[in-house]
């Protein structure tokens, strides 16, 4: 049932940080994501095209796709939320990929980008058409996936029937968010396994947030489940805006030693990612919520630095 093998997406450069208060420098942005390459990651969350005025720490979209590295073989992904930002990501000609967003319930939906759940199905159907035209890749996330804070439980139909709706447009992959963080592994092996029933052979990728402590559990009921590919945020950056003070996304480091010592490979490299986290926890100018990029791999292959 368990693979051997796992895709990382590294998400840090934009869900990471996006609810940040203090402004990350671009220039450190893009020394985040030319450390998460030399980790070993080879798709990259690198911005969102959104309006500047509702997420000012993305209002560099444009200078930090100016500057990313020249990489042939990494992915950079840039999340849109409608057509507008669409036709930005692919004017920048530095997206490889584009990460449209389609949310389960509507009060989500209208708070998050300004669209009802059906809007959301059918503006991001037609970015993926689009972007096929413009020769740029595209997946699809759908939002609240395991939970809505304006709407409590989502029914697991309602995923389901997105999921068979989206695949109409023949996604690169379909991702399910907890968003919020509420999921447990029992609701996410049940929606994994429902959700690849429905859509077939588009791969299913699962993006967890560590808000109430379940995210490593849940990624691996995903992967038991069929789940091929994992988001997941260096040092565990990504705080859940409804609620504050709350961990972020699951880290990378953390669900890195997971699977590579559980034999499934991910790709990445571990002290590179914990000395990531030593110096992103300097940038911030606070210590970040991964557990790994504090203790330490195991067994031990470099000497721990105090941080
Ligand atoms: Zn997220």
């Amino acid at each position: 049932m368990y693979t051997d093998s796992i895709e990382m997406v590294e998400v840090s450069p934009r869900d990471g940080l996006q609810n940040e208060k203090a402004l990350i420098p671009t220039a450190d942005k893009i020394a985040l994501i030319e450390r998460a390459i030399e980790a070993g990651s080879r798709r990259i969350e690198v911005t969102s095209f959104v309006n500047p005025r509702a997420v000012p720490q993305m209002a560099d979209a444009e200078d930090v796709c100016a500057s990313l590295p020249v990489r042939d073989d990494v992915t950079y992904i840039g999340l849109v939320m409608n057509q507008r930002g669409a036709d930005r990501a692919i004017a920048t000609g530095r997206i490889d990929e584009l990460g449209t967003v389609t949310v389960a319930t509507d009060r989500f939906a209208m708070a998050n980008q300004g669209q009802t759940s059906d809007e959301s199905v059918e503006i991001a159907k037609s970015i993926i058409e689009s972007a096929r035209q413009s020769r740029v890749s595209a997946q699809v996330t759908i939002a609240a996936s395991f939970g809505c804070p304006f709407e409590g439980e989502v029914p697991e139909e309602r995923v389901v029937a997105m999921a068979l709706a989206l695949a109409e447009a023949s996604p690169r992959e379909i991702g399910l968010a907890d968003t919020i963080g509420v999921g447990n592994p029992a609701h996410v092996e049940r929606l994994v396994t429902k959700v690849r029933e429905a859509v077939g052979a588009i791969p299913v990728r699962v993006h967890f947030h560590n808000t109430r402590g379940t995210g490593l559990a849940n990624v691996w009921a995903a992967i038991g489940a069929g789940a091929t590919v994992i988001d997941s945020s260096i040092g565990g950056l990504g705080g859940c805006p409804f609620a504050p003070g709350a961990a972020g996304n699951i880290a990378t480091e953390d669900v890195v030693y997971m699977l590579e010592r559980a034999g499934i490979s991910t790709g990445l490299e571990l002290d590179s990612l914990i000395a990531t986290n030593g110096w992103l926890s300097k940038i911030m100018a606070k210590p970040l919520p991964a557990m790994v990029g504090k203790s330490g791999g195991f067994p031990a292959t470099r000497e721990m630095e105090g941080n």
